[in-house]
């Protein structure tokens, strides 16, 4: 599952007065807390995803999981208004099959050693065959998306049908995976 694009950026004034936090050489961020960050957000949406590859989700959507007692997902308010949230999957990885679903790692940052590009990915296979139990999992390989790197969102099949009775605006439940 992936949110809609929002047409925002979350974290460029972070960018601007943190630096530090980014590699000197590839710009990449380093520092994974910027979820403490407090931003101006605005949005029509339920769940929707910024260009830096920020999941923010609403109110709605936030106690809709909290009173479905998902126990790995956790929410930073955006801001003091309480009505967007930050959406964040803990650890709980599922294995995606890197040569099947093409993606290629390009040469990495001497710096920070991650890789500088990340290409293909746009048909996800997965390396286990058994469906996915009712839960939220995050891919075990990141993207690269102006210099954040993200995970991709996999969901069991309960968990879809329950998201999808919601009518969740901007959730795309429909993203590929095989
Ligand atoms: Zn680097």
């Amino acid at each position: 599952m992936q949110g809609i694009d929002n047409k925002q950026y979350a974290l460029s004034e972070f960018f601007e007065n943190k630096n530090r936090l980014r590699c000197p050489e590839c710009g990449c961020l380093l520092d994974p807390y910027y979820r403490s960050l407090r931003i101006d957000f605005k949005s029509k949406f339920d769940f929707s995803t910024t260009y830096d590859n920020v999941d923010i989700v609403s109110k709605r959507f936030k106690d809709f999981i909290q009173l479905e007692d998902y126990r790995n997902v956790v929410f930073f308010p955006v801001n003091e208004n309480n009505e967007f949230f930050y959406f964040h999957i803990l650890n709980n990885p599922v294995q995606v099959n890197v040569e099947k679903s093409g993606i290629k790692y390009k040469e990495k940052c001497n710096t920070c050693l991650y890789p500088k590009e990340i290409i293909g990915g746009f048909d996800i296979f997965l390396n286990q065959e058994e469906p996915l139990l009712d839960c939220f999992y995050t891919s075990d390989v990141y993207w690269r998306t102006h210099n954040m790197f993200g995970y991709r969102i996999f969901i069991g099949i309960e968990t879809y049908n329950k998201l999808h009775a919601q009518k969740f605006k901007g959730l795309d439940l429909a993203a590929k995976v095989f």
